[in-house]
């Protein structure tokens, strides 16, 4: 469809819907963690819930890069980025399936 929104993933560098991608943004700490609802103000980043971009996107180098400031991915990032994938972007949080 014409207009959808696209982002570059910061691991693979390719655009993608919006939609596919998990939105990252960096802490007053320095500290990136996840922006799942799309709702955190200021610069974001944007990389693919897949292991081969996490394991780019999430270097401290790329993150520098990409927020221009240090940065630092919090250990477990990869991790919540996949659940956060799984469950879909922008869904509510307490939504759980038993
Ligand atoms: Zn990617």
């Amino acid at each position: 469809m014409k207009g959808e929104p696209r982002r570059t993933c910061l691991g693979c560098r390719r655009a993608r819907p919006k939609q596919t991608l998990v939105r990252l943004v960096r802490g007053r700490d320095g500290v990136v963690v996840t922006d799942s609802r799309g709702v955190v103000g200021g610069r974001g980043a944007w990389v693919c819930p897949d292991d081969p971009c996490l394991a780019r996107a999430l270097s401290r180098a790329r993150l520098t890069h990409a927020f221009r400031r240090p940065c630092e991915a919090s250990a477990e990032l990869a991790v919540v980025v996949r659940a956060v994938a799984r469950r879909g972007v922008g869904a509510p949080p307490c939504e759980v399936s038993l």
